[in-house]
């Protein structure tokens, strides 16, 4: 395997933003629509889907957008999305538009089949260390959300690792057990029950106030094998497909995606 600046250096390399598909134009502060669009649009699942409907829909007024931009011609204005997200798109002066809290809540507002690629499921397990009962709870996931540490040059499969670390429940956040009617010493273990068809990884850089600019080295595949629970098939890398990135400050500042077409 590579070494993490080393992967790096190759996903610039295989990824490069759009040159033979029509770009999208800026409205005014809507660089994270755009992005989020052409991130969308570099999903052959998303972009190879075919929809019936009247047109009136967000999935529909996306799906326009992702075909607009296959087409040849001068940039593109996603203002049919735009009309019809309003609520999305409008953000306060002082709280800077987020492009992951857009890409959730667009997924959020279209429908199957679309929808359910992002959809994963993890299942959390807490194992009393006293009486070895064990307690579980599902959860549908549409993202990983990943700590970053300033001062620290850990890879993005690292925080991944850390992420999925069994975790223990002790002293304060001591786990009570039904069975043994007392608060105990437990292990709590975070699994993937199923894994997205496309996973999204978000890195929390906006945080206490201020936005870290760590960098965060990354291969372009991923694997999730280890984070699966025991008994489910083997599953294939994840390839890298696009990344949105955020140049500037907490305040203020530019997206830009790279995708791989
Ligand atoms: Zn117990």
């Amino acid at each position: 395997m590579s070494p993490p600046r080393e992967s790096e250096r190759i996903a610039k390399c295989n990824l490069s933003i759009t040159k033979s598909y029509r770009r999208l134009r800026n409205t005014g502060n809507t660089c994270f629509l755009n992005v989020t669009i052409q991130c969308l649009g570099a999903i052959d699942e998303v972009s190879q889907v075919h929809f019936l409907t009247k047109k009136s829909t967000t999935q529909d007024r996306l799906w326009d957008c992702v075909k607009e931009l296959q087409e040849p011609g001068t940039a593109y204005m996603p203002t049919p999305l735009i009309q019809r997200i309003p609520d999305l798109i409008r953000h306060k002066a002082g709280d800077p538009a987020d492009a992951h809290k857009l890409l959730i809540a667009l997924i959020n507002d279209v429908s199957e089949p679309i929808s359910q690629l992002f959809q994963g499921q993890m299942t959390s397990t807490i194992k009393c260390s006293s009486c070895d009962s064990t307690t579980s709870r599902t959860n549908i996931t549409q993202d990983i959300s990943l700590h970053i540490e300033e001062d620290a040059s850990s890879s993005l499969e690292e925080r991944l690792n850390d992420f999925f670390q069994q975790e223990t429940l002790e002293g304060a956040i001591a786990y009570w057990c039904d069975t043994c009617q007392k608060p105990c010493r437990a292990t709590k273990t975070l699994l993937y029950t199923r894994t997205p068809t496309i996973l999204i990884v978000h890195l929390k850089r906006l945080i206490l106030g201020k936005k870290i600019q760590q960098h965060i080295p990354f291969d372009i595949t991923l694997n999730l094998e280890p984070y699966i629970t025991l008994g489910n098939p083997p599953i294939q890398d994840m390839k890298l497909i696009g990344i949105i990135s955020h140049q500037g400050t907490k305040d203020n500042g530019h997206y830009t995606a790279m995708t791989k077409k």
